[in-house]
């Protein structure tokens, strides 16, 4: 008998929900964790408070005098909650978080010691680089790299460590992180869009893009998940026939979320609520023990950052409720896979939502132009905008048979879609004063403040208007943020940078009034993004056909999608906008095609190791077992025995055809992967790793179900689908 599969299963029907008891009120434990202002104004100066807040609006650099006071209020309010070492938190181009622990404690002479944290060690330091990926950038400039305090992310304690928000920078100066480029993007999407907005608004001073991301996520017994060596090392099951039941009946969608689960997400909520993580929603998603997790939204830095703690807050109280939190895009093959949609706008320090219709028509016209300039953006973009979510992992989702695809177009609902049809018919030139009462009337005044409602819901399209903010859907559940965010807030600055000059230029050349150039410039991008717009079921052939049509990419895998990461115009456009050097860009197209073949050269190997040492063994004992009955059988009927035979004789010969299938697949994966390794450039590695061994993996994990299905089920010694997606 298989004992892991069954301890674990045994393991799992014994557990009990934990006992989670709120520790208070959510809004009196809201942001304790966290150096927010409140507590800055206790612990610090004045002038070093004032400093700070300053440096948090304005992204001002902070005094090294000033400093020092930050940090010495910093420790003491981090010793008075226990606290006995800090980190510089930071998210290397891994993806993930890193952080290195060091204490207060300093030692004094003759016994004595003292707790000391100065401002140097706030505002540097130098973590030990050469482990975390550079794409090349330290080899060609011999540089150490180096942490840098980022104030306008909060410092915030996790368990008995303070943590402190920092970017990653090589000493050349190389972004070697994900919020680098970021903090660049989102300067130029503010300095970008505040320019604009003063057409609408003289006060406008800043404008902050916003997010609010949904993060979906499995939740599966950590046993089951120990018994399965393919999910222990790749986060999915490399195989695993579908169980009978799955997500047809739609009955775990919005039903009632089961008990462990729930506990899990009480005890989330409330080490979230310390870390000041706004989390708000929660729910049972369309796969068994699939779920979803949805904060209010915040400035885009903040909530990538708060997306980033949250995906390792997640991993570690799921240890506490023994279950294993599994956040891959595809954890299970013909189950729904997991996203991350992007909830994205733009604010402006007034407190205007500029993608939110107003109330009078001069206030629709400016959600127009952001709302336009957005699409605008997306189409001119498209392939850059499908590089950014590209990863080994959400290929299963994008490009494989699930919504949204590998192509990217922009949903709007009927609605406004009659609006931009409306506006394609502005005048060329100058507007009539006919024209123009007209059009504030019947069309730009006819948007309906509260669109939300009205929106149509489309589940399919990867970019999607929904009222008062774009959805960015195609993100994968496993990404940081930071990437899509990089990318979606760069292109819309370009986009508003070039319409400032488009209109000015009408203002100045053709002597419009501002509201003409306005209309004028809108109609052409309506007319030039057309294609882009698409309110149809964003799946399937039909749109793979139209859209090809169109002229939209349809990059269905990552080293195809990732090309446009390096194009000319993707380098010049960071150029432009001092968000990335040529150098930089390089470097992360060449770690992310790196990572591309790391990860299907470990998935072939666990799933050759797993077919072998696992599926075979136990196949071949099966099949034993049936040789000695039918031995057996032919001991007493002599000739006669095939009648009683007959259907073990079929499964005997089912299983060697099985297993030499597994065989041969397996023999040749490993020759494509011996030539695939000795590839020197990076791209072409990564091709030979999606064209000549992924392929594979289909072929060996077809013939391992089919032996599933065979074999009797108290031998097979990996836990099945239905007991992981059922076990609750
Ligand atoms: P749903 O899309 O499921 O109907 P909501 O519209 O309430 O749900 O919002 C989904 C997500 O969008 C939430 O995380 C929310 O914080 C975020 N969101 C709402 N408004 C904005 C905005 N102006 N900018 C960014 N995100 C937003
Ligand atoms: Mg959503």
């Amino acid at each position: 008998m298989s004992t892991l599969r069954f301890q674990a299963l045994k393991e799992t029907l014994n557990r009990k929900p934990l006992k989670i008891t709120e520790p208070a009120r959510r809004s009196e434990i809201f942001s304790s964790n966290v150096f927010n202002e409140t507590v800055m104004r206790q612990f610090l100066t004045k002038e070093a408070f004032e400093n700070v807040t300053e440096a948090m609006r304005t992204g001002k650099k902070i005094d090294r005098n000033v400093a020092d006071h930050i940090s010495t209020g910093m420790k003491e309010w981090a010793i008075s909650k226990g606290v006995t070492h800090y980190t510089h938190w930071f998210q290397p181009l891994t993806g993930t978080t890193a952080e290195k622990h060091d204490s207060f404690f300093e030692p004094l002479s003759e016994g004595l010691a003292i707790e000391k944290f100065g401002g140097s060690q706030l505002v540097q330091q130098e973590p030990d680089a050469s482990s975390f990926p550079s794409g090349g950038i330290r080899n060609t400039f011999e540089a150490r790299g180096y942490t840098a305090w980022d104030p306008t992310s909060p410092a915030f304690i996790w368990g008995t460590t303070l943590c402190i928000p920092t970017i990653f920078v090589s000493y050349t100066g190389e972004a070697l992180d994900n919020k680098t480029p970021l903090l660049r993007a989102l300067q130029a999407v503010d300095n970008a869009a505040t320019n604009v907005a003063k057409y609408f608004d003289k006060n406008v001073k800043k404008v902050n893009a916003t997010l609010g991301w949904e993060q979906e996520y499995f939740l599966i017994d950590s046993a089951l998940v120990a018994s399965r060596p393919d999910i222990t090392l790749t986060g999915r099951t490399l195989l695993g026939h579908s169980p009978a039941k799955g997500q047809q009946l739609d009955d775990h969608y919005f039903g009632s979320i089961p008990s462990r689960a729930i506990s899990f997400m009480m005890d989330l909520e409330i080490e979230c609520m310390k870390l000041g993580i706004p989390v708000k929603t929660r729910h049972n998603e369309v796969a068994p023990n699939q779920f979803e997790l949805a904060p209010i939204f915040e400035e885009a830095n903040l909530a990538v950052d708060h997306n980033s703690l949250i995906m390792d807050v997640m991993k570690k109280v799921g240890e506490r409720h023994n279950l294993a939190v599994l956040m891959h895009e595809k954890p299970f093959a013909g189950i729904n896979g997991s996203g991350k949609h992007n909830n994205w706008s733009l604010a402006t320090d007034t407190g205007t939502n500029l993608l939110s219709p107003g109330s009078t028509p001069m206030k629709n016209l400016q959600f127009l132009t952001f709302f336009i300039n957005t699409i605008k953006a997306v189409y001119d973009n498209e392939e850059l905008l499908r590089a950014c979510i590209a990863s080994a992992s959400n290929d299963h989702r994008l490009g494989a048979n699930e919504a949204p695809p590998a192509i990217i177009s922009v949903f709007i609902g009927s609605q406004l879609t009659k609006v931009l049809d409306e506006l394609e018919k502005v005048t060329d030139g100058k507007l009539s004063p006919q024209e123009k009462t007209d059009l504030k009337l019947n069309v730009v005044g006819k948007i309906p403040e509260i669109l939300r409602d009205n929106t149509d819901r489309n589940r399919t399209s990867s970019f999607a208007f929904t009222g008062n903010k774009f959805e960015f859907r195609a993100v994968g559940s496993l990404a940081n943020c930071a990437n899509a965010m990089t990318v979606l807030n760069s292109i819309v600055a370009k986009q508003l940078k070039d319409f400032k000059v488009e209109v000015d230029k009408l203002i100045k050349d053709k002597k419009m009034k501002k509201d003409d150039a306005i209309f004028n410039v809108l109609r052409e991008y309506i007319k030039k993004s057309k294609k882009i717009r698409f309110e149809g079921d964003g799946y399937g052939e039909a749109w793979e056909k139209e859209a090809k049509k169109r002229g939209l990419s349809n990059n269905r895998t990552t080293p195809q999608a990732l090309k446009a990461q390096v194009s000319k115009k993707t380098i010049s456009l960071y150029k432009e906008l001092e968000v990335m050097n040529k150098t930089e860009v390089e470097a992360r197209h060449e770690i992310e095609l790196e990572e591309y073949a790391m990860r299907i050269q470990i998935e072939g190997r666990i799933l050759g190791d797993i077919a072998r040492n696992h599926v075979i063994p136990t196949a071949i004992r099966y099949q034993n077992i049936l040789i000695k009955n039918v031995t057996g059988l032919k001991a007493i009927y002599g000739e006669e025995y095939t009648r009683h035979a007959k259907e073990q004789l079929e499964i005997i010969e089912s299983i060697s055809a099985h297993i030499a299938s597994i065989n041969s697949n397996v023999n040749a994966m490993i020759e494509a992967r011996k030539i695939a390794n000795k590839i020197e450039d990076v791209e072409k590695k990564a091709f030979a790793y999606c064209d000549d061994i992924k392929p594979y993996f289909e072929e060996i994990r077809y013939h391992c179900d089919k032996l599933e299905l065979l074999v009797d089920d108290e031998l097979w010694p990996l836990t099945k689908y239905r007991e992981m997606l059922f076990t609750k």
